[in-house]
C-alpha cells in the first residue's frame, strides 16, 4: 500500500476511535457533587487532597485511555442487583443526606459532607459483601495478596455510608483486581471492614486536616517518589509542595 495513504487511513480510523471514547468518556465522567469525595480520603496524601480543592485540576481528555477500560468494566459487569449506589452522609452531623437534598444546599454548607459510590453490594449468608473492582498493571510479575491500604479504607467508608442511608450493615469486603498485562486475570481479596465507628472516627481526623488553615503534612510516596519504571510523577502539585518544603 501506498505509504501516504496507508498513514491517512491509520489517522482517519485512530481519530474516529478518539472521538468516540471522548464522547463515551464524557457521558460516563458525570457532574461531581460539590462534596467531599471518599477518594480525597483514601490518598496516600492528604496534602495533595488539599491542594485540589485549593486549585482544583482541569479535566485533561489525553488521560481518557487511563479510565476508559476501567469504566467499560464497571459499565458491563454488575455482580448484584445493587450496584453503582451513590450515598452522601454528613461526617459532623453523623447523618445520611439524599442527593437531592446536597444538590440544593449551598456550596458552604457542604464542607463536611462526603459522597461515594460503590460499585457492587453482594449477600452473604446474613452478611453482606462490599465488592470494589479495580484494574491494575501486573505486567512485572506484580500479583495482588492483600488489600491495598487506600482501597480497603475506601470499602470501610462505605460501609458507613450504607449503614447511615439504608441500615445495611456490611462486614466483609472484597476487592475483585484485574490484571490489564494479564487478559483481565482475575484476584479476588476477601477482608473484613474497620467495625462503623473506628472508620468514623478516622473520618473526622481527615476532615480536621482538610479544613484545618494549617497544611496536612506531606507524605512522599508512590504519587511523587518516582520509584517506578518510567521514573513517572503522578502528583500535579509537586513543585508547589516543593515550595512548601514539603519534599
Ligand atoms: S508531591 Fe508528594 S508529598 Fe507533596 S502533595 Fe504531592 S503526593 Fe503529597
Amino acid at each position: 500500500m501506498d505509504a501516504e495513504i496507508s498513514e491517512s487511513i491509520g489517522s482517519l480510523v485512530l481519530s474516529a476511535y478518539r472521538k468516540s471514547v471522548n464522547t463515551y468518556m464524557s457521558k460516563h465522567n458525570g457532574q461531581r457533587l460539590h462534596t467531599w469525595h471518599v477518594s480525597d480520603f483514601t490518598s496516600p496524601c492528604i496534602r495533595k487532597t488539599y491542594y485540589q480543592r485549593l486549585y482544583p485540576e482541569k479535566y485533561d481528555a489525553k488521560k481518557n485511555s487511563i479510565f476508559f477500560l476501567g469504566n467499560i468494566i464497571h459499565e458491563h459487569t454488575p455482580l448484584s442487583k445493587i450496584n453503582e449506589l451513590t450515598m452522601c452522609y454528613d461526617i459532623e452531623t453523623d447523618q445520611p443526606v439524599s442527593i437531592d437534598e446536597v444538590l440544593l444546599m449551598p456550596r458552604n454548607s457542604l464542607k463536611t459532607i462526603i459522597t461515594g459510590t460503590l460499585d457492587d453490594l453482594l449477600q452473604y449468608g446474613n452478611d453482606f459483601i462490599i465488592a470494589d473492582k479495580k484494574t491494575f498493571n501486573g505486567s512485572s510479575g506484580y500479583k495482588k495478596t492483600s488489600p491495598d491500604s487506600q482501597y480497603s479504607l475506601q470499602l470501610s467508608i462505605y460501609r458507613v455510608l450504607l449503614q447511615k442511608n439504608y441500615g445495611i450493615d456490611a462486614k466483609y469486603g472484597c476487592l475483585l483486581y484485574l490484571d490489564k498485562s494479564n487478559d483481565l486475570a482475575e484476584s479476588p481479596i476477601p477482608f473484613e471492614l474497620l467495625p462503623i465507628e473506628d472508620t468514623k472516627v478516622i473520618m473526622k481526623e481527615i476532615l480536621v486536616e482538610l479544613c484545618s488553615d494549617k497544611l496536612p503534612k506531606p507524605n512522599v510516596c508512590w504519587m511523587c517518589n518516582g520509584n517506578n519504571r518510567k521514573g513517572a510523577i503522578y502528583c500535579p502539585y509537586v513543585e508547589l509542595c516543593k515550595q512548601d518544603g514539603g519534599r
